[in-house]
């Protein structure tokens, strides 16, 4: 039996934190630069204003510039509109967020499709997903963005590979492939309608599970030795009434089995954040015309 390295992505996220911070600190001192980072909430769901009063707080401890525009629940697309062409126009912010998903009355695409695609750190506008599909720099999504740099960071090349990722969402499962692809992997991208899943993970040296179903993914679906990078996050009751987070992955029986392994939570999760972060950088970079990476 082994047992997996578990990949912490809680210590890579505050390294990555911590690089950014740097690089604020040297594009303010050097260029007079403090990037600025907007992000717009609609409505009043709680979990949404724990991630959006987090957000705001990490991009001020990295030194930034941090501004929350909250709307209510009953705003108007028009409204949603207006606010994001007022952050598109301000010279001091250098990326936009707008907390998804939005209210019923507004349309997400309508709203993605109005920010300003330099200033769209989560990469979900198509000039950047359409320069992501073609190899042009974009700005891709934050979390598989922050997991292909994991990989490459502790694995190295990851040419040749064969990788399956579970989930075909705009958001995490379309990206990561491409951003897999990239890497000259073999990919296989599973959905719902995937025939013999179980067989198709089990000849994956890097399996990404981006479902959303709690502990879907067994063991024994694993290839020995596999890298495993569980995107889910799914609230489950405990047998004592409590709710905890669990994975789109079985951990226990995954620790068996895999090479390397991200647990829930933990894992994933902050270094979603820490990307946003680096792409508001690069993103700043970019419309200052400074060419520096992080
Ligand atoms: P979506 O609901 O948009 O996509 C889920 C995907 O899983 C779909 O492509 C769907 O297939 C596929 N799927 C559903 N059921 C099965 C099944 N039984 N077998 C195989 N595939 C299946 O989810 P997201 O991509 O937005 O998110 C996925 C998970 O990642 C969620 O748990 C979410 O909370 C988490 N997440 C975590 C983030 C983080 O920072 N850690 C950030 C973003 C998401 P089909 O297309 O055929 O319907």
């Amino acid at each position: 039996m082994t047992t997996a390295t578990i990949l912490d992505g809680k210590a890579y996220a505050a390294d990555v934190c911590g690089r950014v911070a740097k690089k604020v600190t040297k594009l303010k001192a050097e260029h007079g630069l403090t990037p600025g980072l907007a992000v717009v909430l609609v409505g009043e769901d709680p979990a949404s204003q724990v991630y959006v009063r987090n957000k705001g707080k990490q991009t001020l401890l990295a030194g930034m510039k941090s501004e929350e525009v909250q709307l209510p629940a009953t705003a108007a697309e028009d409204e949603v509109l207006s606010v994001v062409q007022r952050l598109n126009d301000d010279p001091s912010i250098h990326g936009i967020l707008v907390q998804l998903p939005l209210p019923d009355q507004i349309d997400d695409y309508a709203v993605i499709d109005c920010i300003d695609p330099a200033k769209d750190v989560d990469g979900f506008h198509v000039i950047n997903s359409g320069r992501l599909f073609v190899g042009q720099p974009s700005m891709a999504p934050c979390t598989p963005t922050g997991c292909i740099s994991l990989l490459k960071e502790r694995f190295g090349d990851l040419k040749g590979k064969h990788a399956i990722v579970v989930g075909r969402s705009n958001i995490v499962g379309k990206p990561m492939a491409l951003l897999l692809l990239q890497e000259h992997c073999t990919v296989t991208i599973a959905h719902s309608r995937t025939v013999d899943l179980a067989g198709e993970c089990r000849r994956a040296d890097i399996l990404v599970a981006a479902v959303g179903r709690p502990r879907m993914i067994r063991g024994d679906w694993i290839k020995p030795g596999a890298i495993v990078i569980d995107v889910g996050v799914n609230r489950i009751e405990t047998d004592e009434g409590k709710t905890k987070l669990v994975g789109d992955v079985a951990f226990d029986e995954a620790l068996e089995v895999a090479g390397a392994i991200t647990p829930v939570p933990g894992g994933v999760g902050p270094m979603t954040i820490a990307f946003l972060l680096a792409n508001t950088v690069t993103a700043a970079c970019r419309q200052a015309g400074i060419e520096e990476p992080l």
